[in-house]
């Protein structure tokens, strides 16, 4: 039985992908009420129409961090926190139009349901390389597999918040709204994030800066204009 332990690492892989899964959706479940605010209808209806959908169903996430979520099952979210800084009006309605946007770009992509996979990805060469590693390298040769394992990581995400950028920028100008909310509101991120006090959100880590996410669309815009 040479490959019992390859046969027992994929059923821990497949186990806890199911379990992450299954725990994520829980959490969403207690915590998602549907997204009815007034300001944000609009807009929910002008993306709709840009996709020739009917108005595109969101929901809150009664969390107080400032984010927006695209969970595995395609169901958008936007944070508590963040509609609490449209009612400050701290950001505008267009802006939170392009959050949206964005995440309809991860779900319409795959992206969501590919982070899933990739989190067991993750997870197989971290135990593979601390495996390698940490016979040559004993300690050190662990820290050195979850340094390399969390930058690929890193790396996928990035590409997948350029890819989810761009999608959200062809929509926001469909949509009439135009790209210069999505461009203001990369400015305004680091300052929302920021102004939590109980850690950076996820949103905020996962997303490359927001002078590179702005670059990158204006590229955009230059190619379609050409
Ligand atoms: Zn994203």
């Amino acid at each position: 039985m040479r490959y019992l332990p390859f046969i027992l690492l994929a059923l821990y892989l497949v186990a806890m992908w199911f379990f992450s899964a299954w725990r994520l959706r829980q959490e969403l479940n207690q915590k998602a009420t549907p997204l009815t605010h007034p300001r944000l209808t609009p807009m929910l209806d002008r993306l709709g129409r840009a996709m020739d959908l009917p108005p595109i169903r969101a929901h809150v996430y009664e969390i107080d961090p400032v984010n927006g979520l695209a969970a595995p099952d395609g169901r958008i979210f936007l944070t508590r926190g963040f509609l609490r800084k449209l009612d400050a009006d701290e950001v505008t309605p267009e802006e939170l139009a392009s959050v949206i946007a964005h995440e309809l770009g991860h779900v319409s992509l795959g992206h969501s349901r590919r982070r899933m996979i990739d989190f067991a990805g993750q997870n197989a060469i971290r135990m593979a390389l601390a495996g390698v590693l940490g016979r040559f390298l004993p300690g050190i040769g662990t820290w050195i597999a979850n340094l390399i394992a969390t930058a690929v990581a890193a790396r996928l995400s990035r590409q997948d918040e350029f890819e989810a950028d761009r999608f959200a920028s062809a929509l926001m100008i469909k949509a009439g709204l135009g790209t210069a909310p999505q461009k203001s509101l990369f400015l305004k991120l680091d300052r929302l994030t920021g102004s939590g006090g109980a850690g950076a959100p996820a949103w905020f880590l996962s997303h490359p800066p927001a002078a590179r996410r702005i670059a990158a669309i204006e590229a955009h815009e230059a190619r379609w204009r050409g």
